[in-house]
């Protein structure tokens, strides 16, 4: 086993330590603040069921099982798309957003932002790594907008090449389930 898969090991086993912490304090399971934490990055192609069922790669039912607590709870709301009849989208509320204060997401960002030279380069390191597995894996890729090969950069933020849609600047720096490596 190389130092590299060692490192990873022990911090995926810190985070999931974190997340369980997390949940903890406020009576969730894990999967529940995942989830959160996901929608409060998604982008409005990929805060959907469907979505969260892909990047967790889990069943349809668990995923209805867990934004059932999580709406029950108040954490997240639903809203019907405006232009297709069954589609809703999912948003954090208030309340979602506070579970994930000072989680375990929030303290990596703290532990980067001490040193920001890391950033960048670990950043580059970290992608090809996860797309890596998830070719190996068979998965969805997953990635931030701004990154992806439909993307084009215009005046008021972007533009997607693949549905000919306007992007807003917020909407070019989150996760999209049709995200596509560079060639
Ligand atoms: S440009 Fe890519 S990542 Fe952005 S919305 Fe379009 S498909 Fe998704």
């Amino acid at each position: 086993m190389s130092a590299a898969s060692v490192l990873l090991e022990r911090i995926a086993a810190m985070i999931q330590q974190s997340v369980r912490d997390d949940a903890a304090r406020f009576g969730l399971l894990p999967m529940h603040v995942q989830v959160l934490a996901y929608l409060a990055r998604a982008n409005r192609y990929s805060d959907m069921p469907i979505a969260i069922a892909e990047y967790f790669g889990v069943t349809r039912g668990t995923v209805s099982q867990t934004l059932g607590v999580l709406e029950r709870k108040g954490y997240v709301s639903k809203t019907a798309d405006a232009h297709h009849g069954k589609r809703v989208h999912l948003n954090l509320t208030g309340a979602g957003e506070a579970v994930l204060t000072d989680s375990w997401v929030s303290r990596i960002d703290q532990v980067l932002a001490a040193q920001p030279e890391l950033t960048q380069p670990l950043e580059i390191t970290l992608r090809a790594l996860l797309t890596g597995l998830q070719y190996l894996n068979g998965q969805q890729a997953f990635g931030v907008c701004r990154e992806c090969s439909h993307f084009h950069k215009t005046r008021k933020g972007g533009q997607c090449g693949l549905t000919g849609e306007a992007l807003d600047p917020p909407q070019t720096l989150r996760l999209c389930r049709e995200w596509s490596a560079a060639a």
